[in-house]
């Protein structure tokens, strides 16, 4: 693998006694669009601004193309951030904007106005350039704000939560946009959500955080189908968590004994060791279980049917008394009443075993 441009090696960032990031190492390759996902509080803002420069971190150390920025003020670095409020100037026209940091770097005149239409055409915003900001919408100024951080060609791209101010509709767009501007730029991307759904949409790499901790980080595919833990699990969409004791292991399989009775799955692990299972709402079905790599999950009334377009949402009461409800993502056409009770079923394939330690 090449040099990559972004290092950050056992960076920690305390306020007090307060632990925003905690020990986190992490690679970033020149062209890879980062997606840094965690919920609120959970330290991607003070991640983000230490790459920026904006946050000295308490410990640990960052690299950018090789050389150590850690102490670098932001102007300084080879990184522009896009804020979520966009700080743009009102008062200034959004061709003078875009081309703000051309002057702070003293680019000449001609060339600025060059460089900015350039930039605006690449956001889609050619004609806008006489425009001053409050006469244009929130999805246009989340473009200015764009191009005047691609017209200066950083090496790296921060974004804090950038489309987060925008409505779904024009969000979703956006996220196409973004996705293929920075395809375009062939440009290193480190974007900071809270929304799954977009860090699935945009990152070739999601570092999730959870208390200033990378809990996992990978491709969004693997992370869905393989988390590292039952946090990044249920964070990484809906999911059922089945709590078991491993009751035997081997060749790459192991049996666990759960309130849905002793089921058997690929994964690791010592007998007597506690474990959750993981079943995504869309691998559980219903209906007789037959075929070699069908898990019983026992079975149980139907309830709660909301249609979803193209699925229909339900819980099933399955266990001892019913006391195990699980989340089913169901085939339209999918035969299922509530009436009766129906056998529940999953792939062995479609277990993940996550260890309780890592939780
Ligand atoms: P996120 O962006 O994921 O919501 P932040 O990086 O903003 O999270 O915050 C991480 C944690 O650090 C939170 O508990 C937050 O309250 C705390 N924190 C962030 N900035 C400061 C600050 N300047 N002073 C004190 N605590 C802070
Ligand atoms: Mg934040």
């Amino acid at each position: 693998m090449s040099t990559p441009v972004v290092e950050l090696q056992n960076v920690a960032k305390e306020y007090g006694p307060v632990v925003a990031v905690e020990d986190v190492s992490l690679s970033v390759q020149k062209g890879e669009f980062v997606v840094l996902l965690g919920p609120s509080g959970s330290g991607k803002t003070t991640l983000l601004s230490m790459l920026g420069g904006f946050t000295l971190p308490t410990r640990g150390q960052i690299l950018i193309d090789g050389a150590d920025v850690t102490g670098v003020a932001p102007a300084q670095r080879p990184t522009v951030t896009v804020f979520q409020d966009y700080a743009l100037f009102p008062h200034m026209t959004v061709k003078d904007n875009v081309a703000f940091g051309l002057a702070m770097r003293r680019v000449p005149k001609p060339q600025r106005t060059e460089l900015a239409n350039a930039a605006l055409t690449q956001v889609g915003l050619a004609d806008f350039g006489d425009r001053r900001i409050h006469e244009i919408s929130g999805g246009q100024r989340q473009r200015v704000a764009l191009a005047r951080a691609i017209v200066i060609e950083p090496a790296v791209l921060l974004l804090d939560e950038p489309l987060g101010a925008l409505d779904v509709k024009i969000r979703r767009q956006m996220q196409n946009e973004l996705h293929t501007l920075q395809r375009e730029l062939n440009a290193t991307f480190i974007h900071v959500t809270h929304d799954q759904e977009e860090a699935m949409s945009l990152a070739d790499t999601i570092v999730l955080l959870n208390h200033g901790r990378i809990e996992d980080s990978g491709p969004p595919e693997r992370i869905y189908r393989e988390p590292a833990s039952v946090f990044a699990a249920t964070f990484m969409g809906d999911t059922n968590i089945i709590r078991g004791t491993i009751a035997k292991s081997g060749r790459g399989n192991v049996t666990v004994d759960t309130a849905l009775g002793t089921l058997k799955c690929h994964g690791q692990g010592e007998p007597g060791e506690a474990v959750s299972l993981s079943v995504r709402p869309e691998a559980i079905r219903c209906g007789a279980a037959n075929g070699p790599d069908r898990v019983k999950l026992g079975s149980g009334r139907l309830s709660d049917f909301v249609f979803q377009g193209t699925f229909r949402r339900c819980l099933a009461a399955t266990g001892p008394d019913a006391s195990v409800q699980l989340q089913l993502r169901l085939p339209l056409d999918t035969q299922a009443g509530s009436d009766a009770p129906t056998p529940i079923w999953t792939r062995s394939t479609d277990i993940v075993v996550l260890r309780e330690s890592s939780e």
